[in-house]
């Protein structure tokens, strides 16, 4: 038995279509007017038979095959199928779904996007990171670049003829990105020699398309220390012309693969750059910015990653807890006719059933709720609307990527847990999802970071206004549903929690000003007691729309929603407990007690 993938098309239409009204919204907004239904249909269609039939049936055995490194021409060679599938979702049109009309794009909204890379990543997340990189590399070139850099490095990355890349990481930093050495010298004809060594390097060198183009952030010569003194080029490894001609090979080249615990078909590269030539992007020193652009996208898109994860975890542990015969339930056989009830008879499995439920179709709103404010903030006519999406989309990015990708390695885990010892055995491929979620909460960002950008900038050095536009707006929707019974177990709490996150973000900032050590103690807490209570607002409004339009799935949601309340949002209680127990309870131990 493998496993299995079906697109969870019925879910994405409710999501899209019913709950966040994504027809109205994008035919009020200019350049989204043709994104009809229709068309939103058609294309997750589409989207469902590629993933389902072309992209699902290599993860298992890319997995297996992994990727192969050969030193004597420094190449990387992707698993047997890969460049067949990468040239079909080519041909179909899949690389520039969202991307500017001007270079060759589709130009459709980014919350259709992302429905697509959900199913992208669920059928195959290696496969699914060779074009991750280039969407960023997209943004940031369109943001920052000059017009002749958009010219010669957008249409070729919108049609999927070269891939981009996001080079940040060296030996000696990750997290800290003001200790990077590489450098980049300026030459006569006004571009530079970039020299240094990226470890780390996602889709760094891989044999899908004829050119990969790297966004490296390196130091100019006179830059001062720390972060004020990076600098983001573009360092193509075949070099283009300012005449988008292709020239000869730069001077860069992949020196190694990692060897992994997942995403193994995903080429993992350590990039050698040797006075390779690149391009400034931006403005000197000012290559932090210019790549926050690109983070941000990516941040976004691995938040989808860990839900493609839960999504498909959890199709197949529900098949296997129909399926599998074990253990008679407590109150008597439920199939007398059968040797032994099936497992979803249990308490216990149909509990790690309902949390990956909630947490797939409850993440999933949250995740295109962003989305649409990614739209909003681009497209709308009003700056207003534009400035409050922004700010909405901005604080929402650290809790998409941390909660979805942390709530994907505890869905997998239940998954493969509801396999029992089938689940630990490669074959079955639950194993692989779980090794596969783990990078989820490293890459682009690890959780700790997520959860410093929320508290430490969004809340409090924004002054928490995209926090404020979201409680208002949480708060709307309870007053307006004050008086619906039908609502009335869902309303109250998710009002009182509303409250109890204002109250505790006033406390954290009271306490945070006079010692902010009590920023860093709280910051992880703080993530996750937002993320409860915006998921309990997703789910109340998934109930609420399923009550009042969709009769025939009202059942399903409501009860998902009580589990959610009853049993996943209580998990606030712990992590309040947690931030009121303040810093001294983790800085009071010297360090030599550890041990
Ligand atoms: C498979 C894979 C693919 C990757 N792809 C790319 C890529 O395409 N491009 C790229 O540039 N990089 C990439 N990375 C690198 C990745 O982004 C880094 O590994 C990550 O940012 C963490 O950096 P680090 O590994 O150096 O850990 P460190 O920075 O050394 O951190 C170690 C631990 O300390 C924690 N920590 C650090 N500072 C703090 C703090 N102030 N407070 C609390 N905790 C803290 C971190 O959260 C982490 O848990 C990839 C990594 C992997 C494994």
């Amino acid at each position: 038995m493998t496993a299995k993938y079906a697109a969870p098309l019925a879910d994405l239409r409710f999501a899209l279509h019913d709950v966040l009204g994504v027809d109205e919204l994008f035919k009020r907004l200019p350049g989204f007017e043709e994104t009809t239904r229709d068309v939103v249909d058609a294309v997750l269609d589409e989207a469902a038979k590629f993933t389902e039939h072309v992209l699902a049936p290599l993860n298992q055995s890319g997995d297996a095959e992994g990727c192969h490194f050969d030193p004597a021409t420094a190449s990387v060679k992707t698993p047997a199928g890969f460049r067949a599938a990468y040239a079909q979702y080519v041909e179909n049109g899949w690389a520039g779904l969202t991307s500017p009309a001007a270079f060759g794009g589709q130009a459709m909204p980014q919350t259709l996007g992302a429905a697509v890379k959900e199913m992208l990543d669920s059928a195959n997340l290696s496969w699914g990171n060779y074009p991750l990189l280039s969407h960023g590399a997209t943004e940031a070139l369109l943001q920052h670049g000059e017009d002749w850099q958009r010219e010669a490095f957008l249409k070729p990355i919108v049609e999927g003829r070269w891939t981009g890349t996001m080079c940040l990481t060296e030996p000696h930093c990750g997290t800290d990105l003001g200790l990077l050495k590489t450098k980049a010298e300026p030459a006569e004809d006004g571009s530079y020699r970039i020299s240094g060594t990226k470890i780390f390097i996602t889709a760094g060198e891989h044999d899908l398309t004829e050119n990969i183009v790297h966004l490296v952030l390196a130091r100019l010569p006179d830059a001062p220390a720390g972060v004020k003194g990076i600098s983001l080029f573009v360092v193509p490894k075949f070099k283009v012309g300012r005449d988008g001609a292709l020239g000869a090979r730069n001077a860069l080249a992949c020196g190694a693969i990692e060897h992994k615990m997942g995403i193994r078909a995903s080429a993992t590269c350590t990039m050698n750059f040797d006075g390779a030539d690149g391009y400034l992007v931006g403005q000197p020193n000012k290559g932090l910015a210019a790549m926050f652009t690109m983070m941000n996208t990516a941040r976004l898109a691995v938040g989808l990653q860990g839900l493609s994860l839960t999504e498909r975890a959890y199709q197949n542990s529900l098949a296997y807890a129909r399926e599998r015969l074990q253990m008679r339930a407590l109150a008597g056989a439920k199939f007398p006719d059968k040797p032994a009830d099936p497992l979803i008879v249990h308490p216990d499995i149909r509990r790690m059933l309902l949390t990956q439920k909630a947490f797939a179709e409850g993440g999933r709103l949250l995740a295109l709720y962003a989305y649409t404010h990614e739209d909003i903030a681009k497209h709308s006519p009003d700056a207003a609307e534009r400035e409050r999406a922004e700010a909405i989309v901005s604080f929402l990015t650290p809790i998409v990527k941390a909660l979805l990708t942390e709530s994907a390695n505890e869905c997998t885990y239940h998954a493969l847990q509801i396999f029992g010892g089938h689940g630990y055995i490669v074959e079955h491929g639950m194993e692989q999802f779980a090794r596969d979620a783990r990078i989820t909460t490293l890459y682009e960002g690890t959780t700790q970071i997520q959860a410093l950008d929320l508290l430490g900038r969004k809340v409090l050095q924004f002054q928490g206004v995209g926090l404020k536009h979201f409680l208002l707006e949480i708060s709307a929707f309870c007053e307006k549903h004050a008086e619906d019974a039908a609502l009335g177990e869902f309303i109250a709490p998710l009002a009182a929690a509303t409250k109890a996150w204002s109250e505790i973000t006033m406390e954290v900032a009271k306490r945070a000003a006079t010692n902010p050590e009590e920023m860093g103690a709280a910051a992880y807490d703080y993530l996750f007691f937002s993320g409860y209570v915006a998921l309990a607002y997703f789910w109340a409004r998934a109930v609420a729309t399923a009550q009042s339009s969709r009769p025939d799935i009202a059942e399903a949601k409501t009860q998902t929603a009580r589990f959610y309340f009853a049993r996943l949002l209580p998990r606030i209680g712990t992590h309040a407990g947690a931030i009121r127990a303040g810093a001294s309870t983790l800085l009071d131990m010297p360090d030599a007690s550890f041990g």
